[in-house]
């Protein structure tokens, strides 16, 4: 079993349930569907359901559709599909939208109490009023509007009444307030929008900070995990929570019952963790979505982009990325993590789980010419070296086979350990080759090899056992399969993509060589994979069947990481 996780959210939730606190643990994760979830979410959700798994509870996908303008049913799908892709199940799939009525029954008793006004301020007219961090701001004239006065008002907002921006609803808190997220913040604006899901019913809109706090208190969620962006908010998240109090006043849920909801109120706590930030990347919802609409990428699932579905098609795993978080951690302290820990935590999983096999990415034709031209064979390859588990597979073997181009030198550097003219190498699992004739074209250009295979070094044989320096890999040329191979690399070429201080953009740090796109060869066992299955093409790197492209007829790989890191400074 893994090691028990006892970061500080773990521990309070613990402590919690010691003290009776709470009878089960409820979460939830609330995206807003105005994007494709990032790698940054992966984070949130790995905590928000891995916090309600751990300690038996559940944990609710709550789609945080307040606000109606940028959502689209498309990232509703999307959100979806990457939550399960990451191995996760939600016990209830919600949206806030489902609590408009609630909110708003929610908003009259605030209103009832003398614990929020009409306001006629216009939204520049707040912002003056508001004050700055080091001068109180000042009471809006329309904050002592008796409570049948801005009753009357309510109503007339949401019978639309009043045009966008004319009025708010605001909170009655502290004008003076250190923290400006209490000096009267708005609850409600007036907006005519369709909204995705309650089409034209509400001329008006719940704000963030009430959706969302008294969402969480709607469903009864315990452990409300945010990110710290939010620590300002919590203080405003309390009162909304408290002056409605939903638990002492179930009349207010009835709208619940007439949609088939459950009525399960709780009184929620928010918890702030700090964000996942990793170097070399952008994680906005804005930037990525710019990358996209801008064509700088091809699309939410480009392999270079940092969205889930991007690094899914890249061929990062589930567990890569749960890996990922756990190795990160979970603290309240702002860091940066460094490019290479993402790929360590990919290289981690699938040196360990990925089928070994081989390709070759720049071809070279070898001809083993003391083979007969008909000569097949078929070895046996085990698919993974310290995983007997994974079996073996037949590899094909001829007169004629591909190798890399990188792999022979006609005048090689000190130390190589690969083919030259007149030199020894071993190919893997088949036995010792010798380069006897380098075949060149007009140009000069090497278009083949011609060399024999010592009869008496194939596997198992006494003679295999000879010391040759290098270890080749190949593909048979008569039965290995042409394939597309996208070498992927880092989407940006520095560390800070985002830093705009020199009067550049994210876009100005584009790499130039993000992807490249190659004619090799698969042996057939790779080219037969389902698309994306994750393969270690033995020396090459870590690669996947692309999950749009591949077919076994017209192999399409995506290198998802190298074997080593070659970005280190
Ligand atoms: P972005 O600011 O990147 O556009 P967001 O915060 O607006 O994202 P939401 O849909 O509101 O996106 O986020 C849903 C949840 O995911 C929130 O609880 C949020 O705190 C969390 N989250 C977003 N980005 C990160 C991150 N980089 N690390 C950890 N959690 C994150
Ligand atoms: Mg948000
Ligand atoms: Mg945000």
């Amino acid at each position: 079993a893994a090691p028990e996780k006892r970061d500080f959210i773990r521990q309070i939730v613990r402590e919690d349930l010691a003290q009776g606190r709470h009878q089960a643990i409820r979460t939830r994760f609330p995206p807003e569907p105005n994007g494709y979830l990032h790698i940054g979410h992966a984070k949130a959700i790995c905590l928000d359901f891995g916090v309600a798994a751990e300690f038996g509870g559940v944990c609710n996908l709550r789609l945080d559709d307040t606000n109606p303008a940028k959502e689209d049913p498309e990232f509703v799908t999307a959100i979806q599909d990457d939550v399960r892709w990451l191995g996760f199940e939600w016990a209830n799939l919600r949206h806030a939208s489902d609590y408009f009525e609630v909110l708003y029954l929610a908003a009259e008793k605030l209103v009832k109490q003398g614990d929020a006004f009409v306001c006629d301020l216009s939204a520049e007219e707040v912002r003056e009023y508001r004050g700055t961090l080091t001068e109180p701001g000042r009471n809006s004239p329309y904050r002592d509007r008796s409570p049948e006065q801005n009753l009357d008002l309510l109503r007339r907002m949401r019978a639309g009444e009043f045009p966008d921006g004319a009025r708010t609803l605001r909170a009655k808190i502290d004008m003076a307030s250190g923290n400006i997220n209490l000096r009267d913040p708005a609850l409600y604006r007036i907006k005519h929008v369709e909204h995705q899901n309650t089409g034209n019913a509400w001329p008006i809109y719940p704000m963030y900070d009430f959706a969302h706090s008294l969402s969480d208190a709607v469903e009864g969620i315990t452990h409300s995990l945010c990110t710290l962006e939010f620590e300002d908010h919590r203080p405003l998240y309390d009162w909304c929570v408290d002056k409605v109090d939903l638990v002492g006043h179930p009349e207010l849920l009835q709208p619940l019952l007439d949609k088939g909801l459950p009525r399960e109120a709780a009184k929620p706590r928010q918890i702030e963790f700090s964000r996942l930030n990793i170097n070399f990347t952008v994680m906005s919802k804005r930037k990525l979505t710019q990358l996209v609409t801008e064509g700088l990428v091809e699309g939410w699932d480009d392999p270079r982009m940092y969205t889930l579905q991007g690094l899914r098609r890249r061929g990062y795993t589930p567990a890569s990325l749960r890996l990922l978080v756990d190795r990160v951690g979970i603290s309240k302290q702002n860091s940066v993590i460094d490019f290479s820990v993402l790929e360590g935590c990919l290289r981690d999983d699938l040196d360990a789980s990925a089928p070994r096999r081989m390709a070759v990415i720049d071809p070279l034709k070898l001809v083993l010419t003391n083979l007969p031209e008909d000569h097949t064979e078929s070895l046996t390859f085990s698919n993974h070296p310290k995983d007997e588990a994974q079996g073996t597979r037949q590899v094909p073997f001829s007169r004629e086979l591909w190798i890399e181009r990188e792999d022979f030198a006609e005048v090689p550097p000190k130390g190589w350990k690969r083919l030259v003219p007149g030199g020894e190498v071993r190919l893997r699992g088949a036995g010792i080759i010798k380069c006897d004739e380098v075949i060149k074209d007009a140009d000069g250009q090497i278009i083949e090899l011609r060399g024999t295979l010592d009869p008496e070094s194939r596997p198992g044989m006494e003679g295999a056992n000879r010391k040759i320096k290098g270890t080749i890999h190949w593909v048979d040329a008569k039965a290995g399969v042409a394939a597309e191979i996208r070498l992927f690399d880092r989407l940006f070429s520095v560390a800070k993509p985002d830093d705009e201080s020199q009067g550049k953009t994210y876009r100005d740090y584009l790499n130039p060589d993000s992807k490249r796109v190659v004619a090799g060869f698969v042996e057939p066992a790779a080219a037969q994979a389902a698309p994306e299955t994750a393969f270690q093409f033995e020396r090459t790197g870590y690669f996947v069947a692309d999950r749009r492209d591949h077919t076994p007829g017209k192999p399409v790989f995506n290198r998802s990481v190298t074997l080593r890191d070659t970005w280190a400074a």
